[in-house]
């Protein structure tokens, strides 16, 4: 076993406290990383206050992970030592099952393991990324070309995947117009993919705060999300893709959808997303949903944006900020991402 220093909640209602955590001894295809950034994601906070279910405290939160290996196991074939890597919201899989083996272990079978909150294969509960060391199987660690730099990398192992996937999925190219509601962390990521990708790109959020913003995170269009400014756009876009975190009206952005349209749902409020049938036949639009993105399609995430020079729009903060970074993630007060300076904890 080997130590490692971590912040972790004991109670929804507490405060990150500094401890010392005990990471596995390298098995034979385990890696050890020494973290250096880690992302703190509007799930990380779900999670923590329990809005998405009980808890397994301590709970050291965090997947959006970037470091350097400092040590691998005696079969470890695909990372070296001093590697850049990440590691994003999963640990571990089945690696059997048909999901897995079509390289999506994000929908195994049987599960897939989370990065933290989670119970492994040897029965321990998983701590993720607010921590100075993780230890992870090689399969679910991602590599970091060196064109991108390993802090604003730390958010593409979750948010940049998250919105890589349904962008991907859905087509998002030249002479498509793809709408990003909810302009936060995983929102400005999908700006920048759906940029870089080509797409002529309309950024959807509640009021003009964030409006000076659009042009440098490479978005066309900017609209305020109040019915006079959405009236005029009815049966526009081909993809709207939904990060917000809270309920949203379902029925208001599929009426934005033209001919074949796609709401790709990557938001998880805690509510039910409902839509009488009509919105939805009209147009022959599409409701959809994903999570995250598989480990082969993650590093082709990382690979495109270390070749289109897109990196997250972070703000970096240390370990004793992690509490108030919450708050001000719930208050929208973010811009775009938070990510915690390892050498703080
Ligand atoms: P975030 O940084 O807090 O961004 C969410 C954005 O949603 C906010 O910036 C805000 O945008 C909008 N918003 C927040 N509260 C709202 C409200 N009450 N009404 C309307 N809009 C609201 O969060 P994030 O880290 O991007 O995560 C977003 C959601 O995705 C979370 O629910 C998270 O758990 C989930 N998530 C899902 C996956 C997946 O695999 N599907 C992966 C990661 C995260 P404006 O200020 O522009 O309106
Ligand atoms: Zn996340
Ligand atoms: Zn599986």
């Amino acid at each position: 076993m080997t130590s490692a220093i971590a912040y972790a909640l004991h109670q929804a209602s507490g405060r990150f406290e500094k401890t010392t955590i005990e990471r596995r001894e390298l098995g034979p295809n385990d890696v050890r990383i020494a973290i250096a950034f880690a992302g703190i994601c509007h799930s990380d906070i779900h999670t923590a206050r329990e809005e998405w279910g009980t808890v397994r405290y301590p709970l050291v939160p965090g997947h959006e992970i970037a470091g350097v290996v400092e040590a691998i196991g005696d079969a470890v074939t695909t990372h070296a030592v001093g590697d850049r890597v990440g590691v994003g919201c999963m640990v571990n899989s089945c690696r059997e099952c048909e999901n897995c083996l079509a390289g999506e272990e994000q929908y195994c079978a049987k599960g897939n393991i989370g990065t933290y909150n989670a119970v492994d294969l040897d029965g321990t509960v998983t701590m993720g990324g607010y921590s100075t060391s993780v230890v992870v199987n090689e399969h679910f660690v991602l590599s970091i070309p060196e064109g991108i730099a390993l802090d604003v990398a730390a958010p593409l192992l979750c948010a940049g995947i998250t919105m890589y996937s349904p962008l991907m999925r859905w087509g998002t190219g030249p002479g498509k117009k793809v709408a990003i509601l909810g302009l936060g962390g995983l929102g400005h990521m999908g700006v920048k993919l759906a940029a870089a990708m080509g797409a002529e790109v309309t950024i959807l959020s509640r009021t003009a705060a964030k409006e000076a913003d659009a042009t440098a995170l490479g978005a066309h269009h900017f609209v305020v999300t109040e019915p006079s400014q959405l009236r005029s756009l009815r049966s526009t876009y081909d993809l709207i893709v939904n990060t917000v975190s809270a309920s949203v009206n379902a029925e208001t952005y599929l009426s934005l959808l033209r001919f074949n349209g796609v709401l790709a749902n990557v938001g998880v409020s805690p509510e039910p997303l409902s839509t009488r049938f009509s919105p939805l036949a009209q147009n022959n639009r599409v409701l959809a949903a994903s999570g995250i993105g598989g480990i082969r399609e993650t590093q082709e995430m990382i690979n495109f944006c270390a070749a289109h020079g897109v990196g997250s729009m972070i703000e970096t903060i240390a370990a004793s900020q992690i509490d108030e970074a919450y708050d001000r993630v719930v208050a929208s007060d973010v811009r775009y991402r938070f990510v915690i300076d390892a050498s703080t904890f």
